[in-house]
């Protein structure tokens, strides 16, 4: 699986900078996000990184193959680069059924595979699955309807996905009515002797060619694979066609129209499709953005699932900070086009480059206020609620994570209390302070504390490592050393 790296890479539309000399670099079999507000450029990099826009400058490597180099006057169209997209409009062909419209793409490939004797596969992988004949009538035994009748259509569907083969080779199985027999072990013995004879006659004319057969049924020459330019077989397309329908679970649609299906199992189509192929890059563009927000979470979990299963190289395109901190392997936040952070996401959130990445994440979000720094203490209004050891005085925007928050009596930051929501586990304290940005704080703290809501003030200290100050002009980080006694309030 590839790697791809981005050198350089600007896209400019006239006088505008839509994305700016941008360098990434995403790790073989990785799910990287490409995270931002809308406008930002998410969508831009990932049409240049799978060729359906050309960048105005820089230098796209996917694997050890250049696809885009501007010096060098490189540009691989995108049905070249071996990629697979899956956009958030994911047309189905209305009038194809399920199964046509993912093998429709497939029925298309054209190119050089290994040259195979499907007989003696198909024979081979009989003889391998009639070793169990126990197994093969407990699976179609288990496919009698309510009246105790077979349900011809659920067996086949059944053992296509118990021994993940194809209709064709299900079909013959199911023929050799094993679930009838008094004796299945004998009838499958029997059936065994003739399915290696088949192996062994194509084995021998395969000789009389001057070749041999390998383990997969390949044809090979001097220890090497034989290659052929061929399309896929019906066989190979069937196979190809329910492994991906097994991977997204829609093996029990596949005679339906799309029309007669959810949005969440449309979705699992537009998906199957674009993984019948293979490809060892997914480029995905808010795919989920079109689902109802349970399902929405289900499908995250079959992505994520997808990603471990298919080890390919994925690459998501999202606003949504939720899905992109729990999808990825490593975010990539963009801002107006430009960089701001490119890390895994508890990275991002525990450490964020500056102000708009820390912003970023986190529900709820972080709370910022205006604050000093004055002889080694910070200062929020006229509070001193922490020493921040190597930062100059100067005037600073602090930000504190909602659990940054330690319920104190004595505690050196008072706020003034607007209100609690009891959720369980924690409770949300709502509060109001002059130097805070915005009109409420929120913070989170564990529901055994007591919150004397009479009150009208709210006190707490701060834990340090929820707190991060940013330059006032650049809204950079900048980083301060933790005091030791501070170090035992983060143990609190
Ligand atoms: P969204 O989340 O809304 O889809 P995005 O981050 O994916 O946004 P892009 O689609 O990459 O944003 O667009 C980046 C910027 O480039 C936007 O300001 C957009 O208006 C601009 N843009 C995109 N395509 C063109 C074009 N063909 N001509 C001019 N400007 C364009």
């Amino acid at each position: 699986m590839p790697k791809i790296e981005l050198k350089n890479v600007t896209k400019r539309w006239g006088g505008f900078y839509a994305v700016e000399n941008l360098n990434l670099s995403i790790d073989d079999a990785s799910f990287v996000t490409l995270l931002g507000p809308s406008g930002c450029g998410k969508t831009t990099t990932l049409r240049m990184i799978a060729g359906l826009e050309t960048p105005t400058s820089g230098r796209i490597e996917i694997g050890d193959t250049v696809v885009f180099d501007s010096d060098l006057g490189i540009n691989i169209p995108p049905n070249k680069r071996k990629v697979g997209f899956l956009f958030q409009n994911y047309a189905l062909w209305p009038n194809m059924t399920v199964y046509d419209n993912i093998a429709f793409g497939l029925s298309n490939i054209k190119g050089e595979m290994a040259k195979v004797d499907f007989e003696a596969r198909n024979a081979a992988k009989l003889i391998d699955i009639l070793r169990n004949p126990a197994d093969v009538v407990r699976q179609i035994e288990d496919c009698r309807n309510k009246k105790g009748a077979l349900d011809q259509k659920k067996a086949y569907i059944k053992l296509i996905d118990a021994y993940t083969i194809s209709m064709f080779t299900a079909k013959e199985l199911y023929k050799y009515d094993l679930q009838s027999s008094k004796d299945p072990a004998k009838l499958a013995a029997d059936i065994t002797v003739k399915l290696a004879a088949v192996v062994d006659g194509r084995k021998a004319a395969a000789k009389a060619k001057g070749m041999e057969l390998n383990a997969d049924c390949e044809f090979t020459r001097d220890g090497k694979t034989v290659m052929e330019e061929r399309k896929l077989t019906r066989e190979e397309i069937d196979l190809s066609v329910r492994r991906v329908s097994r991977i997204v679970k829609i093996s029990m649609f596949m005679d339906r129209y799309p029309a007669e299906l959810s949005g969440g199992q449309q979705q699992r189509v537009a998906i199957a499709r674009t993984l019948a192929p293979e490809p060892s890059v997914l480029f995905m563009d808010e795919p989920l953005s079109n689902l109802d927000a349970k399902l929405r979470l289900e499908m995250r979990y079959e992505l994520q699932r997808l990603h471990l299963e298919t080890g390919s190289t994925f690459v998501y395109v999202t606003h949504d900070q939720m899905e992109a901190m729990t999808l990825a392997t490593r975010i990539c936040l963009i801002n107006n086009g430009v960089l701001q952070q490119y890390d895994p996401p508890l990275r991002v959130y525990n450490s964020p480059d500056n102000l708009f990445v820390a912003k970023f994440p986190g529900t709820p979000p972080i709370n910022v206020f205006d604050g000093q720094v004055r002889a080694q203490k910070l200062y929020i209004g006229k509070d001193c609620v922490l020493e921040v050891k190597g930062v100059a005085d100067r005037d600073v925007f602090v930000g504190i994570r909602p659990e940054g928050f330690l319920l104190k009596e004595d505690g050196a930051f008072v706020c003034k209390l607007k209100g609690i929501e009891v959720m369980g586990r924690d409770i949300s304290v709502v509060s109001t302070n002059e130097a805070s940005l915005s009109s409420t704080i929120r913070s989170i703290i564990s529901s055994e504390n007591k919150v004397d809501t009479g009150s009208a003030a709210v006190r707490f200290d701060l834990r340090p490592k929820k707190v991060f100050l940013f330059d006032k002009e650049t809204e950079e980080r900048i980083y301060f050393e933790i005091g030791e006694l501070q170090d035992e309030k983060e143990m609190v």
